[in-house]
């Protein structure tokens, strides 16, 4: 059981916060879509016949994708690659893409679940973002998804930014609860190097990010969500019963996936590689039938460090009886020996041979994982 990532490189507008990789210039769509297409065939061997379960298309902004486009995508995935009936197909879309038209379309072509980019319900919030999207259309992309006959739809959120109050985040949240959206993602904002938040701090045109907001709305966005019924099974994501997201959750649990596209990442269980972030490298290499991209044999340190990474930041844990098992009794003990100063002050617990961050340890998820890291110079 595998999953598929498309990564769509195109966005109409560059949010300030933004370091992933896309391009505001539309001009290369055309050859970038005849690559991914090659792509598509050429890396048909990677997954090696593995049932996919979950395919995502993701970005920068796949709604941008025309109809013809997507659907071409689809039947070259089908032709390439052995997909499951049941696969979960995720498009992530921008609220101002999502139109009535749009939606009976991604319908059509076997989207099931959208992963919509609200960020917050507010203008004030969304202007100093530099989102494309206005506050009301956030709003109208929901009720149309629903209406549409999409159920399984996420939104993400974006909070600890110096214009939303506490006040207007409980409002964001109230709002999300109130429309039954299912899948809820909310993610802190960060200053990344060199996007335009940064140099915006460097200049003094904006204050830096307060930590002790972000942690503040942080304890209350768990509060509310759990309250209101979501598992929080993901430090960022919070779900309904049964509404999990597949292909991040098969992400977390170390399944093998086949990144597409430039600056994609893949997986197949022993080798990372990751695709050349350039969109016109990209397409030219694939004109000439081959791919730009840089590949790593994980070592049984790294994949441990992994493990642990990204176990913690689950509900599930970090499992000690599947560290003894895969990786030695001894790893099993020296764990234990890193993570006794963090049981101590409470930011770790341990229950029935499972180690979990407390709500408190959610805060410093990184910083404690990085603690327990083996191999640590
Ligand atoms: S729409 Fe998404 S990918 Fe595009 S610039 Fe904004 S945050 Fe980045």
């Amino acid at each position: 059981m595998a999953g598929i990532y498309l990564h769509i490189p195109f966005c109409k507008r560059a949010c300030h916060y933004c370091n992933f990789h896309f391009s505001t210039s539309l001009a290369n769509k055309n050859d970038f879509v005849s690559a991914l297409l090659k792509e598509i065939k050429l890396q048909q061997q990677y997954l090696q016949h593995e049932i996919i379960e979950t395919i995502y298309f993701g970005g920068g902004t796949p709604s941008l994708l025309t109809n013809d486009e997507l659907r071409n995508f689809f039947s070259s995935l089908k032709n390439s690659f052995n997909i499951s009936k049941d696969a979960e197909i995720t498009l992530e879309a921008n609220p101002d893409d999502v139109t009535v038209e749009k939606l009976k379309d991604w319908k059509n072509a076997g989207i099931n679940r959208l992963s919509i980019g609200v960020q917050s319900f507010f203008d004030e919030d969304l202007q100093w973002m530099n989102r494309v999207h206005n506050a009301k259309q956030a709003a109208e992309s929901i009720t149309n998804a629903f209406a549409e006959g999409f159920n399984n739809i996420s939104i993400d959120f974006i909070y600890g930014t110096p214009t939303l109050s506490d006040i207007n985040w409980k409002k964001n949240i109230d709002k999300a609860i109130e429309y039954g959206i299912p899948h809820i993602s909310c993610y802190a904002l960060t200053v990344e190097p060199k996007t335009a938040l940064a140099k915006m701090i460097e200049r003094k045109k904006i204050g830096d990010v307060n930590q002790s907001d972000q942690a503040r709305q942080f304890l209350l966005l768990m509060n509310w969500l759990r309250t209101a019924g979501y598992e929080h099974y993901e430090i960022s994501n919070f779900a309904k019963p049964d509404y999990r997201s597949k292909h991040n959750s098969s992400y977390w649990q170390g399944k093998n996936y086949l990144g597409l596209g430039p600056s994609a990442h893949s997986y197949n269980g022993d080798f990372r590689q990751w695709n050349v972030a350039n969109n016109v490298s990209y397409i030219e290499s694939l004109k000439k039938d081959e791919l730009i991209f840089e590949k790593e044999e994980l070592t049984s340190t790294q994949k441990l460090n992994e493990y642990i990474m990204t176990s913690l930041r689950t509900t599930e844990g970090c499992d000690l009886n599947y560290v003894t098992n895969r990786f030695g009794i001894e790893q099993t003990d020296k764990l234990l020996e890193s993570a006794k100063a963090h049981f101590k002050n409470s930011i770790l617990i341990i229950d029935d041979s499972k180690i979990f961050l407390t709500d408190e340890g959610k805060l410093f998820a990184d910083g404690i994982a990085a603690d327990l890291f083996f191999g640590k110079v």
